[in-house]
């Protein structure tokens, strides 16, 4: 059975995260969005530990769901059209930061728990070494290899995720505090690692060039700090629902399909430049400006293109290697809607339209990917329609982000929307 799941997000007990990030709300927005599987997050942090204790009960499977009672009352919240079964796998991200060969290193990490046996195992370690209450993803002072031995020990089928692996500051190959590859960050443990996440500012193309990463199956998560994120990137299996074939598909290719994607031109550090010089350069120029932004003559912000391209040994638009999935490229369906009405994506009529479209269709993933566009050109205006046939071909905008800059990924020109101002604002999902 095809499903989706989204193996990396944060509870209310991280920081800069929403206070409604609770279970409740997890299930809801997985429902709406057509995520099957959904990470707990920061099952380190004790009253979240003791939420996740209280609340979730084993599927016998090694993952879990929320108690009849809870899920009676959270589907309520579900448009019918939405509802399906929510499983959780107990997850959570950290953040190691040490000194090795003369560098300080950070790398952050997402770790995976068949049981709360082991997630206690593995809490009851990391309070040792530092603060494990004060933040849902804790920081602490370890070697990324000893950490990967503490979740090793803690059960044989707890596993460990490098996080996000080209973001500049945090990350396993990132380029101001990371290594050159994942051997060098993992060390004689390396062997235990079978997948990476490639992060919201990469795709699974740009890693292809790095034969050093053929091993590895690529994931992508949406790293989400609140429930209505859930999904901008995600996993999709071909499995049982359980924790083993999730393992199993992980480290084998069994089952594992592929994942959905942002256009990687989205991430706010994907292209080099000087964001108060509004210059941004591709790689190429920044190569031949010796990294000198050409305003102010300042070293540029090297973003996580050129890094891969540092350590690519292939040519851009190489072939997947047999590790390689299937690749959805997707817009958040708000966004959208945003786009076509001219205006912000939290607006009254966008989120109306938004839940709307949910109710009548079904999950955003499956508005986005497969529902036909004969069934959607039902209940949406045909500017819809067409913007997510563009999005299925791939026809997009792109406007790449740089130095803390977001990206810009758009479906039609200006001009094309400016025509038809009213109807426009009548965007309603029709009865
Ligand atoms: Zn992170
Ligand atoms: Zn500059």
């Amino acid at each position: 059975m095809n499903f989706f799941a989204d193996l990396h997000i944060h509870s209310k007990h991280s920081r800069a995260t929403a206070r409604d990030c609770d279970l409740e709300h997890l299930a809801i927005w997985a429902q709406k969005k057509g995520i099957a599987v959904v990470a707990t997050g920061d099952f380190t942090h004790p009253a979240w530990q003791a939420e996740l204790k209280d609340k979730l009960v084993s599927d016998g499977s090694g993952l879990f769901t929320l108690k009849d009672d809870l899920r009676a009352k959270a589907d309520e919240q579900v448009p019918k059209a939405c509802r399906g079964e929510v499983r959780f796998i107990l997850s959570v991200e950290i953040s190691t930061i040490y000194k090795k060969g003369d560098r300080t290193r950070k790398v952050h990490h997402v770790v995976f728990a068949p049981n709360l046996e082991a997630a206690a195992r593995i809490s009851k370690a990391l309070a040792r070494i530092g603060n494990i209450a004060s933040d849902g993803r804790p920081i602490l002072g370890l070697d990324s290899r000893d950490l990967l031995e503490i979740v090793l020990e803690s059960d044989p089928q707890s596993f460990l995720i490098p996080a996000h692996i080209w973001t500049p500051w945090f990350s396993a190959l990132g380029s101001k505090s990371g290594f050159d590859s994942i051997d060098d960050c993992y060390g004689d443990l390396a062997k235990h690692i079978f997948a990476v996440e490639t992060g919201l500012s990469s795709d699974p193309a740009m890693n292809w060039r790095v034969s050093s990463l053929d091993r590895f199956r690529l994931v992508s998560n949406s790293d989400a700090h609140s429930p209505h994120k859930l999904g901008r990137e995600a996993c999709i299996f071909d499995t049982a629902m359980d924790y083993g074939a999730i393992v199993g598909a992980l480290k084998n290719g069994d089952g594992y399909v592929g994942t959905v994607e942002f256009f990687p031109e989205e991430g706010k550090y994907h292209a080099d430049g000087h964001r108060n010089c509004k210059t941004r350069l591709d790689p190429k120029e920044t190569r031949a400006l010796k990294e000198a932004c050409p305003v102010c003559g300042r070293p540029v912000t090297v973003g996580v293109l050129n890094r891969v391209e540092v350590l690519a040994d292939r040519e851009e638009g190489c072939a997947p290697p047999a590790t390689g999935g299937k690749v959805i490229s997707l817009i958040p369906l708000v966004e959208i809607i945003a786009e076509i009405m001219d205006k912000g994506p939290a607006t009254k009529g966008v989120v109306a339209a938004y839940e709307g479209m949910l109710a009548r269709l079904g999950s955003e993933l499956a508005i986005l990917s497969s529902i036909d566009t004969n069934e959607i050109s039902r209940i949406a205006p045909q500017v819809v329609v067409e913007a997510i046939s563009r999005l299925r071909k791939g026809k997009v905008i792109r406007e790449a982000g740089y130095d803390g800059e977001f990206g810009v990924i758009k479906l039609f020109t200006p001009d094309e929307l400016s025509g038809r101002g009213k109807e426009k604002l009548l965007f309603t999902v029709l009865p």
